[in-house]
């Protein structure tokens, strides 16, 4: 009978060894002139790097290049890790140009359009964004009801192109949310927030979230007169923490920031008002600032150089950065991600090296996201976007992508973005299995 199974166990092995060497692997070999290695700042010529089955396998010089694998040529390019952005909004878009001040836009988009409609604006933004080098964004509300998750379980299927996501779902915030309501229409903005007010109330607000597919857990502070307190906020952090999902916190007042750090948060978005000792305590705690700064033009000159201080004084603190934009409006003459690129001049503004610029916005957010990116070395994602000029020089080099690679698939090359209908699709799932959330993706 031992024998017997010892036997059919075997013949299992054989199977299995089999069926995986008849799945070929797939090699790739880039031919990278100049490669930007984020983590020191600098440039490696002549380097070449073994993309196989979608992973970074090798990077040096010379690397092995098996038999079949297919060559890329940039030797006369500069190859960096893809770009993340760590705060979008893929459903959402102002279409009238209002003053920022003047939520009259914010709400139209929030409350006349529809899911459905935003999800497919979304599908346009979001293959806009890989066109222009993103690789992962972490979106962060304002999407509906669940559009977000819609879209990222469309592009994890292959159904429609477009940078990995990190979900937030609903924003979970204090009875209004954002908005400043009507009585006779207490739920306006519902879906778009979950109210959560007593402690029950916003651990339920995180299990609902979860449960359909956030995959970051998204609080606002202090958009109201009443705010969470350092205790709300922990309670919300350590029901999230226990599924293995991290915590972001809308708060731009001192008050509000310290709340959130203070609670356990792991980013705090836009932070426009931190006192030194508060960023202090989020150096000490390695709470990530997302600074989301709006262009001077959009935002005003006061509030754009009172950010740009911020951003020094962060930087000189040494409170972890990671690069998130915030763009929610339209502009005539520009795509999503041509946008998106522009919000990263505040930091040039605030002269932090173009080295930590461009380690914002890749091995940082990366780090922030949980996502297995942000750097160009073996056993990472290969996520690789390639450009004719500097980066490390001038950071308007971005503006030219012309090559971009998501997961080891090359997406555009030669300034051409490419894209094919699949034939081999694959079942998104809603949510992840508990546990896995921490895990890098
Ligand atoms: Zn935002």
């Amino acid at each position: 009978m031992k024998t017997c199974h010892r036997v059919f166990g075997y013949a299992l092995a054989g199977l299995v060894l089999l069926s995986s060497s008849a799945t070929a692997q797939n090699h790739t070999v880039i031919d990278a002139g100049h490669l930007l290695d984020v983590v020191n700042g600098r440039i490696l010529d002549n380097q070449q790097i073994l993309v196989t089955d979608g992973h970074i396998a090798e990077v040096g010089p010379r690397v092995t290049t098996p038999q079949g694998a297919h060559r890329i040529d940039l030797s006369g390019s500069y190859v960096m890790p893809g770009l993340i952005d760590a705060h979008t909004h893929l459903a959402l878009q102002e279409m009238d140009g209002s003053d920022i001040n003047d939520h009259g836009s914010y709400y139209y988009a929030s409350l006349i359009e529809d899911t459905s409609m935003r999800v497919a604006q979304g599908t346009m933004l979001a293959r806009a964004m890989l066109e222009a080098g993103f690789v992962w964004v972490r979106d962060t509300g304002n999407n509906g009801l669940y559009g977000d998750v819609t879209l990222r379980r469309a592009i994890e299927g292959g159904w429609i192109p477009g940078p990995n996501m990190v979900t937030a779902g609903r924003m979970i915030a204090p009875f209004g949310g954002q908005f400043q309501m009507n009585p006779e229409k207490p739920a306006l903005g519902e879906p778009e927030y979950f109210y959560a007010d007593s402690h029950e109330e916003i651990i339920r607000a995180v299990r609902e979230n979860v449960h359909y597919g956030a995959t970051f857990v998204k609080l606002i502070i202090d958009n109201q007169p009443y705010i969470y307190s350092e205790e709300d906020v922990r309670v919300a952090v350590e029901e999230a923490h226990d599924m293995g999902v991290k915590v972001m916190a809308h708060a731009t007042s001192d008050e509000g920031i310290r709340n959130a750090v203070l609670g356990g948060v792991d980013s705090i978005e836009h932070g426009f008002d931190p006192s030194d000792a508060t960023l202090q305590l989020m150096a000490d705690r390695g709470t990530y600032l997302v600074g989301t700064d709006f262009p001077a033009s959009r935002l005003g000159e006061t509030r754009y150089w009172s950010n740009v201080e911020r951003n020094k004084r962060a930087y000189a603190t040494g409170v972890p950065m990671a690069f998130g934009s915030d763009v929610v409006y339209y502009e005539e003459g520009k795509t999503r991600g041509e946008q998106t690129i522009g919000f990263l001049f505040s930091y040039v503004d605030a002269e932090l090296p173009n080295a930590h610029i461009l380690r914002m916005a890749t091995m940082h957010a990366a780090d922030l996201l949980g996502a297995n990116s942000g750097r160009i070395e073996a056993g990472r994602n290969a996520d690789i976007v390639a450009m004719p000029a500097n980066p490390l020089d001038d950071i308007s080099a971005l503006y030219g992508v012309s090559f971009v690679m998501k997961d080891g698939r090359v997406y555009k090359e030669g300034g051409q973005f490419r894209w094919d209908i699949p034939t081999k699709l694959n079942n998104p799932r809603r949510k992840q299995p508990r546990g896995n959330m921490l895990k890098q993706h």
